[in-house]
């Protein structure tokens, strides 16, 4: 039996012991807002390391919840594995909708993304220790509590780790059917302030400039920037404008979103955003805004990993397919760095974000035993 079929089977035999961590994880609310909830995850999280022997710091932060790190093995090479603990669900929702299993599927507040990430890690390691295969390597994991807020506190911390490694794995779902991510789109976040001047719509119609109808030029002109063949979007998601029908608006505030697949394209595009002009001579016009997560390019780097993902599941009998996605996670900040990143390394299913949320149950050791050959091969 080679390597790889005994970590399989191994991880098969623990697969009730996964199912029972995940409902416990999926079982504690993680909101990314609140502190003291996420901090009493990451204590359930480190102390399911600390009964692995594995050395457990946890990271204390002033304003969002505690990370934990993870340190199993030594040697000169690093690999850095991402999980983040917490959830988009408020305080509440896994009382109103508590983990369950039905026809081979469990369902849960965060069960996808990524309660089963964190499982899988966990169990990924415990096989190789089990198997006396753990690789002379240091294997670094690091469990973020804002990742669905954009990392504001973890970042430094996971560039700082990815700087020492020689590939990051990040636990995120996988891609619908079951596919891993070697790109992500670059996300940027922009805020455009309209002003304009009142004036009554009835008496003065002419001495108002109107901040609405400056909005409307400059929404079309945003959107215009959009280049589905390049990936590029531009989206006007928020507008606030306005106050009272019989008054020509003041002001306007339009919220757009970004997302590009290379540098290259943010270098081009982010000027143009930010160099907005207004259409009309007596408005004013402000953006802010910035590149909030780098694009995770698809590098060479990545694709090797992805290869060698693709031949461990191949060893198995797992067909592996390689995507991308248009939201970012973590791996966009590694991969940034030119550190070779695998993305979308978590648990098969579909609903992020969801109701429907849920996770393939045969795939929790199918997925940890390509982790766990990653650890060892790379
Ligand atoms: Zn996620």
């Amino acid at each position: 039996m080679s390597d790889q079929d005994r970590i399989l089977a191994h991880l098969k035999s623990y697969q009730d012991d996964m199912v029972k961590l995940l409902e416990v994880f999926t079982n504690t609310d993680s909101p990314s807002t609140d502190k003291s909830l996420m901090d009493a995850f990451a204590k359930l999280v480190a102390r399911e390391w600390e009964g692995l022997d594995a050395k457990v710091t946890i990271l204390e932060q002033d304003t969002y919840g505690n990370h934990v790190k993870v340190e199993v093995g030594s040697g000169d090479e690093t690999i850095l594995l991402l999980c983040h603990m917490d959830t988009v669900w408020d305080a509440g929702e896994t009382q109103k909708r508590p983990f369950r299993v039905e026809d081979g599927k469990a369902y849960g507040p965060g069960v996808y993304d990524m309660k089963a990430g964190i499982v899988q890690a966990f169990f990924a390691v415990k096989t190789l220790k089990d198997l006396g295969l753990l690789p002379e390597k240091k294997i670094v994991v690091l469990h973020n509590s804002e990742e669905e807020i954009g990392s504001p506190s973890s970042r430094p911390i996971i560039e700082e780790e990815a700087k020492k490694a020689s590939a990051v794995l990040v636990l995120e779902p996988t891609a619908l059917g079951g596919s891993l991510k070697t790109w992500r789109k670059g996300v940027g976040g922009f805020t455009v302030s309209i002003k304009g001047r009142a004036s009554h719509a009835g008496a003065d119609y002419e001495k108002g400039v109107s901040a609405i109808t400056e909005a409307a030029h400059q929404m079309l002109r945003l959107h215009g920037l959009t280049d589905l063949e390049a990936g590029t979007t531009v989206n006007v998601g928020v507008v606030s404008a306005g106050t009272r029908t019989n008054v020509v608006a003041e002001n306007a505030t339009l919220g757009v979103d970004l997302r590009i697949k290379t540098m290259d394209a943010a270098n081009t595009i982010i000027p143009e955003i930010l160099g907005l002009k207004p259409v009309h001579p007596e408005i004013t016009l402000e953006v802010k805004g910035e590149l909030n997560r780098p694009p995770m390019e698809r590098t060479e780097g990545n694709v090797r990993l992805f290869e060698l993902a693709q031949k461990i599941g191949r060893e198995m009998g797992i067909e592996v397919t390689e995507s991308g996605s248009g939201g970012g996670s973590d791996g966009n900040f590694t991969s940034a760095l030119g550190i070779p990143t695998l993305d979308g390394l978590g648990a098969v299913g579909d609903g992020a974000h969801a109701l429907t949320e849920h996770i393939i149950v045969s795939s929790l050791p199918e997925r940890a035993a390509i982790v766990a050959g990653l650890l060892l091969k790379i």
